[in-house]
């Protein structure tokens, strides 16, 4: 990712949440056109190499569903309960969600050690591409504040 792009989110983040968060709020699949979401997520990520950044697994845990427990204790040799009770806690929502934060999964040059099989909440993150920009507003107001490619996708789609 470019020091511009990365300098511009650590600037201007904090001061930007509330334009976003009336942005947003005045949002609905009328008024954007979802090929545009589409297209501004697809350029944002081509600028946005995320092994650069890790932001993500480094601050934001993961939900961990059922399946992904069943896959990732697979893929680690592990029995289920020995892997939720190694790797994994309730949180306040009811959630089971991953218990270290940086993610105990994240490695050296910010690759992640599970990738094949993570979790789908790592798979889906930051849930601003295809359809799911739409079903997810509010999140994107708070993950601006953690994921430059949120940010800029939300600068450049209120622009227009
Ligand atoms: S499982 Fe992998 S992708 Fe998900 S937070 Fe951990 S290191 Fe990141
Ligand atoms: S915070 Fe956003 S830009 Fe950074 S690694 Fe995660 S998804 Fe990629």
């Amino acid at each position: 990712m470019s020091k511009r792009l990365l300098d511009s989110w650590k600037s201007n983040r904090v001061k930007l949440k509330s334009v976003f968060k009336s942005f947003l709020s005045n949002t609905s699949k009328k008024n954007i056109d979802k090929n545009f979401a589409e297209e501004v997520h697809n350029e944002v990520f081509s600028e946005v190499n995320c092994l650069d950044c890790a932001n993500c697994c480094t601050s934001i845990p993961p939900i961990v569903n059922k399946a992904d427990v069943t896959r990732i204790a697979k893929y680690l040799g592990l029995k289920k309960n020995d892997f939720e009770d190694q790797y994994l806690y309730r949180d306040e929502d009811g959630d089971m969600v991953m218990k270290q934060t940086p993610c105990v999964f994240l490695e050296e040059g910010n690759a992640c050690s599970i990738y094949d099989v993570r979790p789908k909440a790592c798979q889906q993150y930051p849930h601003t591409g295809e359809y799911e920009f739409y079903n997810n507003l509010n999140l994107h107001v708070q993950n601006s504040q953690y994921c430059p490619a949120v940010f800029h996708i939300l600068v450049r789609l209120q622009k227009k």
